[in-house]
């Protein structure tokens, strides 16, 4: 068997891992890759962290991963992207990258001959979802989001893809599972070309700890053996509970914001979840929670912009 695994101009034969750069075409942008084409046959996983640049949990473990994941250990290929969005990483910005203004999340699939962002969404959906047989997008909570983990699966392609797309997502120890069909971010995208796909989050507010990496290569590997990657037994890491699709508020004001809820707290239909006030104390906007719920993120930050996220619930 000698099949090669070939990503840009980056090559790995069977047994081997290969380090390097992927190209975005049409601008100077490089994204550091690993390549590992595992001795035995198996799927073809695709692995990104930093989406989202300020994401930091989720690019240390790709970047973990990447330098220890063994050729020898793995059945199939593996390419992880570490970070995706570099410029976004660098430039240290909530949400966007700084060229552009632009979400990656938002932009996918991309295009050729786009803004830097929409570039970097075309290289990885035309250069790897197109091999992928499955696709991990590790997020971190971001640079203003206190968030509790949870993991997103698609729905967006076939049953059985989103069926296993789910199973594996709650094998990850994450405490909250979500289905979502969401169709411009990158996991959505991967899941419209009928790749199982999963976005995960562990952490928030611009911060990251060796406890939760430790918690996400914990559940990337058992990830890796409930689909055949790695060998070994699957773990029982914890249950996790399915919610409903997640909704969220937006700022209807630029201002301060004064949320009155906290992580995992249970809010029922018409709850004051905060308020928006000028710079001088002046309420502007009051804020209630449509439904019930459970609230995932909150933003931290005290200033806000119209528009804006404020949090999110299930
Ligand atoms: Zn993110």
């Amino acid at each position: 068997m000698e099949d090669l695994f070939q990503v840009g101009e980056l090559t790995a034969a069977v047994g081997s891992k290969v380090q390097g750069y992927l190209a975005v075409s049409g601008c100077d942008i490089k994204l550091p890759i690993t390549l590992i084409n595992g001795a035995k046959a198996g799927k073809t996983v695709v692995i990104t962290g930093g989406t989202h640049g300020g994401e930091y949990p989720g690019i240390e473990t790709a970047v973990r991963l990447a330098r220890d994941l063994m050729p020898a250990d793995v059945c199939g290929q593996v390419a992880i992207v570490h970070p995706v969005n570099i410029p976004a990483f660098f430039a240290k910005t909530q949400y966007v990258g700084p060229y552009d203004n632009k979400n990656l999340n938002r932009e996918y699939p991309g295009k050729a001959l786009g803004t830097v962002t929409e570039r970097i969404a075309y290289t990885i959906s035309s250069q790897l979802f197109t091999q992928a047989d499955f696709y991990l997008d590790l997020h971190g909570g971001d640079i203003h989001e206190n968030l509790t983990p949870f993991v997103f699966y698609s729905t967006l392609g076939s049953s059985e893809s989103s069926q296993l797309a789910k199973e594996a997502a709650k094998v990850m120890g994450i405490e909250y599972v979500i289905p979502s069909s969401s169709n411009n971010g990158a996991f959505g995208c991967a899941a419209a070309m009928n790749v199982p796909a999963i976005l995960s989050e562990i952490g928030g507010c611009g911060l990251w700890s060796e406890e939760e990496v430790q918690t996400y290569l914990a559940g990337v590997n058992n990830l890796l053996r409930f689909i055949g990657t790695l060998d070994g037994n699957v773990l029982d890491l914890g249950k996790s509970e399915e919610l409903s699709p997640m909704g969220g508020l937006n700022a209807e004001q630029t201002g301060l914001w004064y949320p009155t809820v906290g992580l995992k707290e249970k809010v029922v239909v018409g709850q004051k979840v905060g308020e928006i006030r000028d710079c001088f104390g002046k309420v502007l906007g009051e804020y209630f929670a449509p439904k019930d719920g459970i609230i995932l993120y909150v933003i931290s930050s005290l200033a806000i912009n119209i528009g804006d996220p404020l949090l999110a619930y299930c």
